[in-house]
């Protein structure tokens, strides 16, 4: 059974949803001088409707909230906090998904505060209407119930901390794992499958992280 509802999501749909997104944008007749992307996770989705609406600024700003997949932080912070001057231009803030709306909030009020753009829109590929403390101005797709999305750019650090949490939990009756032991299980958890690679990946920094030891080509032991 599925511990976590996950969905994994693919470059293409990446492409497509941003490109969803933009189309709002234009039919709106928001024209943005300059696009902000939320890092990290906005860098992809704003980079792509700076391509579909033709804008060629581009800043970021860094506000961080979730710390760990489908785990938050107490509350989000402005990183790196320089100061540039928007006065006269129109803005566009771009992430990737509002859920609790916190790190887009603190990062649209630090810019009305310091960088004072004439107008600030908010875009985002997707919105979790349930849980969201605002709704952003453009949204491709609203999410009514509440999921992880595993975007194509976090994809290792997920797999690692969802792996890692897998392991400590059925750890606890199971000591000695084969890869497809593991890779069964995390499927089994998550219900996504991503990838050798990603898979790969994941085991040698749990390895190296000290949680698992290798005995021999297919044979993992959890240490702790
Ligand atoms: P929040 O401040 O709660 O709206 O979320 C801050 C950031 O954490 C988002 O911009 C995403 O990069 C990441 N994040 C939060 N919730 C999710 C989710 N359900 N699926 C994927 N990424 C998420």
């Amino acid at each position: 059974m599925v511990k976590v509802k996950t969905k994994l999501v693919s470059w293409d749909e990446i492409v497509s949803w941003s490109y969803g997104l933009a189309l709002k944008i234009k039919e709106s007749g928001y024209k943005p001088d300059i696009v902000i992307a939320v890092a990290r996770g906005g860098y992809v989705p704003a980079r792509l409707i700076c391509d579909f609406l033709g804008v060629e600024n581009l800043v970021s700003i860094q506000s961080q909230h979730w710390t760990e997949a489908a785990k938050k932080a107490e509350r989000a912070i402005i990183k790196f906090q320089y100061r540039i001057d928007l006065s006269g231009m129109k803005a566009l803030l771009v992430d990737d998904i509002v859920d609790t709306g916190e790190s887009l909030m603190l990062a649209r009020d630090f810019i009305l505060r310091e960088w004072k753009p004439k107008e600030l829109r908010i875009a985002a590929l997707q919105w979790i209407s349930p849980v969201a403390k605002f709704k952003p101005d453009y949204y491709y797709m609203e999410v009514k119930e509440w999921t992880w999305f595993q975007y194509p750019w976090t994809r290792l650090e997920d797999t690692i901390q969802f792996m890692r949490r897998m392991l400590l939990e059925e750890g606890k009756t199971k000591k000695e794992w084969s890869y497809k032991d593991i890779t069964g299980k995390f499927m089994e958890w998550y219900g996504i499958d991503v990838g050798e690679l990603y898979f790969k990946s994941a085991l040698e920094y749990l390895v190296k992280e000290g949680l698992l030891r290798k005995v021999c080509e297919d044979k993992y032991v959890l240490a702790k």
